[in-house]
């Protein structure tokens, strides 16, 4: 970085046939926000420095184009346009009820869907959505059929009736210790004061789910809805079935794809590994392996499409109109040729990470991954806790995060796992080749790392020294790999 204004600098320097449209735009939004705040603009440069420093390897995080960011820094976010496009609780909507027309057409379009909702700001928010939508068309539609059906018009002992009715509703899905999310009954989550909720797991011997088992639990629950999808599981599920079992049971079956919609909407997770065709609402994120800005999205059967289009004023207040502008930017690249390839790229990096580390002699649960994520049991491997590998990954050049794993015993802040994932580094153009090297990186410095012991003579399960020379060598490892693969090649500074 030189000067005091970096736009100004760059456009000095540069001959007008080499400047770039990404480095003029990332100066120029980054001048107006230093103009205000330079220490945010401060942080917004390291955090680029940061991310070009460090290997990615957090499941759950890409790098989204500069398309979709600029989509989203911008003065759509100035404008409110609660209801759903052509019914508008405000003025002036035009553009927002194009855009969102238009993202939700695209995201139809992308995952064959009957309907598609792109107001949830977030996949948690993606999940009330949905939760309120099914209780309002399984629980509470047919109760005001029955009390004469404006809501509006109840006396306080009709509503309240609805009301114990809602919350008494059971959901069955996967226990967050298995890989389940926090929105899907986790305790302390609003899903778990919404819904009795009955969680699935994970078999011991195998890590693996098994339908049957899940099933025989179904018919004892009859649950409302049950719920598949995952943070943590590494494994295909088979929607088909899935969708056999709650037709069994009357349950709505419900898919968080938040983790693997990419992977959905490239087309590498097809046949029964596509929820879409399954399931009758299917949640997610926008920011993961689908590579778009940060958000949430519903996909449903149109049976369900008048009560999704209520998430405002049912939990959602206005609608971010430049993140919606972002996700139509998303789902269009995500239609592309490139994005196929891309999804492809991600399971078969994965694949070739779990089989270096398991080369290598570590514990990767379940043996493998068919998706774009793999936990590795450090603590059965190197004698460390997940903290302990996250802090030294990480002081070696590595960003990634600790991970509960299936009955762990070391609870879940310091855990026994770490979870890798492929999207961000398949983002930047690795393939198998490099993940061997990635590989050798992350367990030259597990190997070398180990837990401090206390004055009393246990183990931490916090402190830890790694050998001084593996850390600095890790580093000039990973430099020279991502020298190779740069983030943002577009953005100089
Ligand atoms: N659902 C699943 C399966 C997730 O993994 C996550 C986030 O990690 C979410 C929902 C929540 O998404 P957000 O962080 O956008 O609220």
């Amino acid at each position: 970085m030189t000067g005091k204004n970096q736009l100004l600098d760059y456009l000095q320097k540069t001959p007008q046939d080499q400047l770039n449209a990404g480095t003029i735009a990332f100066l120029a939004n980054l001048e107006k926000v230093k103009e205000v705040s330079p220490s945010i603009g401060e942080s917004i440069v390291k955090e680029l420095l940061d991310q070009r420093s460090h290997l990615k390897l957090i499941a759950s995080e890409n790098f989204a184009s500069l398309s979709v960011q600029g989509a989203m820094g911008n003065l759509l976010t100035d404008k409110y346009a609660e209801g759903y496009p052509y019914n508008r609780f405000y003025a002036g909507c035009e553009n927002v009820d194009k855009i969102e027309d238009e993202a939700a057409n695209l995201a139809k379009e992308l995952f064959g869907a009957e309907h598609a909702y792109v107001q949830p700001h977030s996949g948690a928010d993606a999940n009330v959505v949905a939760f309120l939508a099914i209780l309002a068309a399984k629980v509470q539609k047919p109760m005001l059929d029955d009390m004469g059906d404006d809501i509006n018009k109840l006396t306080r002992e009709q509503f309240n009736k609805i009301r114990q009715a809602y919350g008494n509703q059971r959901l069955m899905a996967l226990d967050l210790y298995s890989g389940g999310h926090l929105t899907h009954g986790y305790r302390l989550n609003v899903s778990a004061i919404m819904f009795d909720v009955h969680s699935y797991h994970v078999e011991k011997d195998t890590m693996l789910l098994d339908l049957d088992k899940l099933h025989k639990q179904a018919k004892e629950v009859k649950p409302l809805i049950l719920l598949a999808g995952y943070s943590a599981y590494s494994r295909h599920i088979n929607f088909a079935k899935m969708r056999e079992i709650a037709d069994d049971v009357g349950a709505v079956l419900m898919v968080d794809m938040a983790h693997f919609a990419g992977l959905v909407a490239g087309g590498t997770f097809k046949g029964d590994y596509n929820p879409v065709p399954f399931a009758h609402v299917v949640t997610t994120t926008t920011h993961k392996t689908l590579r778009g800005p940060r958000g949430g999205l519903i996909l449903c059967k149109n049976e369900f499409k008048e009560f999704m289009e209520k998430g405002c004023p049912q939990f959602l207040g206005g609608p971010l109109p430049h993140v919606m502008a972002a996700k139509a930017i998303a789902f269009r690249e995500a239609l592309s040729d490139d994005f196929k390839t891309y999804t492809n790229n991600i399971i078969k990096n994965a694949q070739a990470l779990a089989a270096a580390f398991m080369e290598k002699g570590a514990k990767v649960v379940t043996g493998g991954t068919d998706n774009h994520l793999l936990l590795v049991d450090v603590a059965a491997t190197y004698g460390l806790t997940g903290r302990q590998g996250e802090s030294a990954l990480r002081a070696g050049g590595v960003t990634l995060n600790r991970n509960s794993l299936p009955f762990d015993t070391n609870g879940p802040w310091y855990t026994s796992g770490l979870r890798m994932g492929t999207p961000a580094i398949t983002t930047l153009g690795m393939g198998t080749t490099e993940m061997l090297e990635i590989a050798d990186i992350v367990h030259n410095i597990l190997k070398n790392t180990k837990p401090t012991t206390t004055a009393s003579g246990a183990k931490s399960r916090a402190k830890f020294e790694t050998t001084p020379a593996v850390a600095t060598e890790s580093k000039e490892r990973v430099k020279a790999l991502l020298a190779k693969f740069p983030l943002y090649p577009e953005i100089e500074v």
